[in-house]
């Protein structure tokens, strides 16, 4: 799974390439490393970035002509490493999208034990009980604190990966949930699965109407959570109440721009002074020191025990990824995206 540095969004063949080459796998040469045979990974918006290069980023970029990596799950199939045993599995914070990885001895510093969580699959265990759960659950924790409950939230992104985690969180806590999404279907999800008081799909509403209407009550909306930046940020600075925090969790809206001036940024910031805003962002790896053990404690229990729902896209095969990764930025994807190799 190899790709060109691309312009505009990902395209298969184009963007990346899948390919075959030859792996003898019971001689390869291992170096004092490992041989993986991977299992499956997550597929995140932000790889997106990670192909363009030369932007200064908290995860290194990809290289023209190495695999794409993900976070993802390996079993060790050979070992010359005390480390690790046939068997094994690993959870891998830079898995390479291929069916069968070489590892060097010092690159297996981001392989880590995987502890199945009780009752989860492994997708739910790479989503909401993975990276992307404790995206949202963390960056709540860390930058809003404790929910009020009354209180009222706009969520972009919302019948995605870490938007649907964010949305039930919020409405367990009591606070009341205005979601957007980029199709009906989803609008239907967020509305009778996920029970928010309001949803619209950002492509045909009237998003600046739709916030009014919804913060009339509050004086304004008092949170934000922004996976999309772009004119629904500016939608929110507008709507917001006195005091709102927006957590910055994401641009997506602004990944696949062909140049700099395309993305689009808010231009009444100066609302951010006048209203009092707080706006934080974070890079989840930073909270996960601090926050894990409450995560690990309130989130898995809660999606094992059906408290809080899931949906998940999940290609079957590494022959769908390049797909699965493109439909991340066509809105086509339904859920947290994962795929699960063929290890028949
Ligand atoms: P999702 O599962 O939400 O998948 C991406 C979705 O984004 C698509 O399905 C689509 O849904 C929506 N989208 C795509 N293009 C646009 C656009 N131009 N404008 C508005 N929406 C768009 O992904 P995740 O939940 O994994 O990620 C959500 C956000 O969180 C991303 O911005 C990601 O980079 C960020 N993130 C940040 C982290 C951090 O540490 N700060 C960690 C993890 C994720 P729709 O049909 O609604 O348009």
């Amino acid at each position: 799974f190899k790709q060109v540095m691309p312009t505009g969004l990902p395209k298969k063949d184009v963007t990346t390439q899948l390919g075959s080459v030859e792996l003898d796998i019971d001689n390869v040469d291992l170096a004092g490393g490992v041989l993986t045979r991977n299992i499956a990974c997550s597929l995140d918006p932000t790889m997106r970035n990670r192909m363009k290069g030369n932007i200064n980023y908290f995860s290194p970029p990809y290289q023209v002509g190495k695999p794409v990596t993900a976070i993802g799950l390996a079993e060790i199939y050979r070992s010359e490493m005390e480390e690790f045993k046939k068997g094994d599995i690993v959870a891998v914070w830079d898995l390479a999208i291929e069916e069968w990885s070489v590892r060097s001895k010092e690159s297996t510093v981001t392989f880590r034990k995987f502890d199945p969580l009780p009752g989860l699959s492994i997708t739910t265990y790479l989503g909401a009980a993975g990276m992307t759960g404790m995206t949202a659950y963390m960056s709540i924790k860390e930058i809003i604190g404790d929910l009020k409950p009354g209180n009222t939230m706009f969520v972009t992104g919302a019948a995605g990966a870490v938007g649907q985690m964010v949305v039930q969180i919020a409405r367990q806590a009591g606070v009341k949930v205005i979601a957007s999404a980029g199709s009906d279907q989803k609008v239907k999800y967020l509305e009778q699965e996920l029970g928010v008081e309001r949803a619209f799909n950002y492509k045909t509403a009237d998003f600046n109407k739709e916030l009014a209407a919804f913060g009339a009550q509050t004086n304004g909306i008092n949170y934000y959570y922004d996976n999309v930046g772009g004119e629904q940020l500016e939608a929110y600075i507008n709507n917001a109440a006195r005091y709102g925090v927006i957590v910055g969790c994401g641009y997506i809206s602004g990944y696949n721009a062909e140049k700099p001036e395309d993305v689009h940024y808010p231009k009444n910031l100066f609302n951010i002074v006048t209203k009092e805003l707080k706006y934080q962002g974070f890079i989840v790896s930073s909270f996960l020191p601090k926050w894990m053990a409450r995560f690990l404690q309130e989130i898995p229990p809660m999606l094992a025990e059906g408290k809080i729902k899931v949906s998940e896209d999940v290609t079957f095969g590494i022959d769908g990824a390049e797909d699965a990764f493109t439909r991340l930025f066509t809105g086509e994807t339904e859920g947290k995206v994962t795929v699960l190799f063929d290890t028949e």
